[in-house]
């Protein structure tokens, strides 16, 4: 059964039809505190219907809104693509529109204490194309030849034309403790923080290590991409990163 499928179960039962008997343990993969008296109530009047469910099953966002445009390996940035950016104290930039939700999350995360750092804000089609190549030449410096090296800089750092910063949509944060792109950055307080609340703020952790083989990229525990407050719930809800999301809106569309 496929994740949409289960997803259209749940909302069948919660909401339209009476209790057959099948218990949901068969269709939630795990029931809160809350649930679990609910269903106590369902087995003693198995006749009533039961709550609706607090899984997403229908959506007010759609997979044509500006938050949601998909940039990854295999969807290039819009050709003449502009977009218009605020710019922060650091020399950094971001979109207009996703400024105030970012503000506020870097607001509230330094009012608990912690000390997040962006690190990498906007970038132009330049400076991807020089990241890009940079990492090309240090992985021919480490004896890979040009198709090897060109196949591995294309996990790491995107492709000219593929890379979520250029949408200005994306940013990477660190803790200022620890100011190292690699995995370890996931243990610092900065990380738990906002992996704990950046939904909140309409963010996501967009590279989640289960997901590489969806997103392209490897997991990178400090890239943060804005989505909107709405989609950024919704795909905490259902544990999907933005391309399983993009494909869960077309379904329910239809
Ligand atoms: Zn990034």
């Amino acid at each position: 059964m496929t994740f949409s499928a289960v997803l259209a179960l749940t909302d069948a039962v919660s909401t339209t039809q009476p209790w057959h008997g099948f218990t949901e343990a068969e269709i939630l993969p795990a029931e809160s505190e809350q649930r679990r008296d609910s269903r106590q109530m369902a087995d003693l009047r198995p006749v009533e219907p039961l709550e609706t469910s607090p899984t997403v099953a229908k959506s007010e966002v759609s997979a044509d809104d500006w938050q949601l445009l998909l940039v990854n390996p295999w969807n290039q940035l819009p050709e003449g693509y502009t977009v218009e950016l605020t710019e922060l104290r650091n020399g950094h930039a971001v979109d207009t529109r996703a400024y105030p939700d970012l503000q506020r999350m870097m607001d509230d995360c330094r009012a608990a204490g912690l000390e997040p750092v962006i690190c990498s804000s906007y970038r132009t089609l330049e400076t991807q194309q020089r990241l890009y190549e940079n990492k090309i030449r240090r992985l021919m410096n480490e004896g890979l030849s040009r198709e090897e090296a060109t196949a591995q800089a294309g996990t790491v750092v995107a492709v000219p034309g593929t890379s979520e910063h250029q949408t200005g949509l994306a940013l990477d944060i660190v803790d200022a403790s620890y100011q190292v792109l690699d995995t370890a950055q996931e243990s610092t307080a900065v990380q738990q923080w906002l992996m704990a609340n950046s939904w909140e703020y309409g963010f996501i952790l967009r590279y989640p290590s289960e997901k590489s083989d969806l997103t392209g990229i490897i997991y990178e525990p400090w890239h943060y991409r804005y989505v909107g407050q709405d989609a950024a719930r919704e795909m905490r809800e259902l544990g999907m990163c933005l391309e399983e999301y993009l494909e869960w809106l077309d379904g329910i569309d239809k």
